[in-house]
């Protein structure tokens, strides 16, 4: 069993795939070529905003958005210390300081009732992540946001094709940036992402940013990166988004029914108890893409190299947050976060992926029956 199948999706759309990068090699332009200026459009249309700019990748598009708002050193941004790394990572790289606030222990995103109490006189952005699939509260977090006059920044690397509320991931805040990395739910063949808002003036910026901070060939009115986004895997892109809504409702219905066959066989909802196996809570509110599949226990490693001794793959999302990072532990005191290390000593994810067979699935929960 594959923890993530990119070969049947890859049958599924071949003869697409080879004719449009046929396109891309006949008309030769690689960078900037008129297959990014087509994905960009359908791209916001399905968010739902008025631009997107594709980048190089979803931590580009990270740094990018906090680029183009002017954030720089000695600025603080509020975040998730339970994420990839990346989210961290370009806050600290542009010299800024992310101040980490604990996480909701139910959805696994930053919990709101707490970010009020980190925001101060250096605060210039919260940077909300949406964590395996499902939006973070951007309500609840836009609205302590415009209270203080800052600008939200969703790291929606694994929430694209999410709803909240009935409207999309990254069309929820100020600026919402995604990651086209092969194993998310909108994966490229290599390294994309898209910056996403309805602000005419912060697009320029975004588009200029990701460009050397260019406004025409040889001017350089901001300071900016090579960040763009290539023709190639826009091509490719454009094929997957094809089918993207269709994967996005098998992704849905996959989770569903790891959720139903887990309660069946003995596990609860995370909603209700704290102890034995878990499964994920999703805000009524909200409608997950399921970029994993995580559920909670105890004996997280003895269930973990059991599936694994059955050829069933696993992974962890995260074993550490990153507050106990060494890269990281100066911008926070490490037992500030107990909700976020509650949740990385007991998460795992399970296979997942838009077609994944009832078999699989069944066949998962029953060799972690054997072991809770
Ligand atoms: C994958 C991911 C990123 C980084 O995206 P890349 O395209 O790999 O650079 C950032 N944030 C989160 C939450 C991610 O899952």
């Amino acid at each position: 069993m594959q923890f993530i199948d990119l070969k049947t999706q890859q049958q599924r759309i071949a003869d697409d795939i080879e004719a449009r990068l046929k396109a891309v090699l006949a008309h030769g332009r690689y960078i900037m070529g008129p297959e990014v200026t087509e994905l960009e459009e359908r791209l916001a249309d399905y968010v739902g905003v008025r631009h997107c700019i594709g980048v190089s990748s979803g931590t580009d598009a990270l740094l990018v958005a906090l680029l183009a708002l002017d954030i720089g050193p000695g600025d603080e941004v509020i975040t998730s210390p339970f994420t990839f790394v990346a989210t961290a990572e370009i806050i600290a790289l542009i010299g800024a300081v992310p101040r980490f606030v604990d996480i909701d222990p139910l959805t696994y995103n930053i919990d709101p009732a707490l970010i009020a109490a980190a925001i101060g006189p250096k605060t210039r952005a919260i940077m909300p992540v949406s964590l395996y699939g499902q939006c973070a509260d951007m309500g609840a977090i836009n609205a302590i946001a415009d209270r203080h006059g800052l600008p939200v920044i969703e790291d929606g690397a694994q929430s694209f094709g999410a709803t909240y509320r009935g409207r999309r991931s990254c069309g929820l805040s100020t600026i919402g940036c995604t990651s086209f990395f092969p194993s998310k739910p909108l994966g490229g063949y290599g390294d994309g992402g898209a910056c996403f808002t309805d602000d005419d003036q912060l697009a320029t910026r975004m588009r200029q940013t990701m460009n050397h901070g260019q406004d025409e060939r040889y001017s350089h009115p901001r300071l900016g990166i090579n960040g763009r986004l290539d023709a190639m895997q826009a091509a490719v892109l454009l094929c997957k988004l094809g089918i993207f809504p269709d994967e996005v409702e098998r992704r849905a219905a996959v989770g569903a029914r790891y959720t139903d066959l887990l309660l069946g066989s003995g596990a609860k909802s995370l909603a209700e108890a704290r102890d034995g196996l878990l499964t994920p809570h999703i805000a009524e509110h909200n409608s997950s893409v399921y970029a994993q599949y995580t559920v909670q226990a105890d004996e997280r490693d003895a269930i973990t190299a059991a599936l694994n001794a059955r050829g069933i793959p696993t992974a962890v999302h995260y074993p550490i947050p990153l507050n106990r990072q060494g890269a990281y532990a100066r911008f926070c005191c490490p037992d500030c976060t107990p909700n976020a290390d509650r949740a990385a000593a007991r998460v795992f994810s399970l296979p997942m992926h838009p077609y994944l067979s009832a078999e699989d699935a069944q066949a998962v929960v029953a060799a972690i029956a054997e072991q809770h």
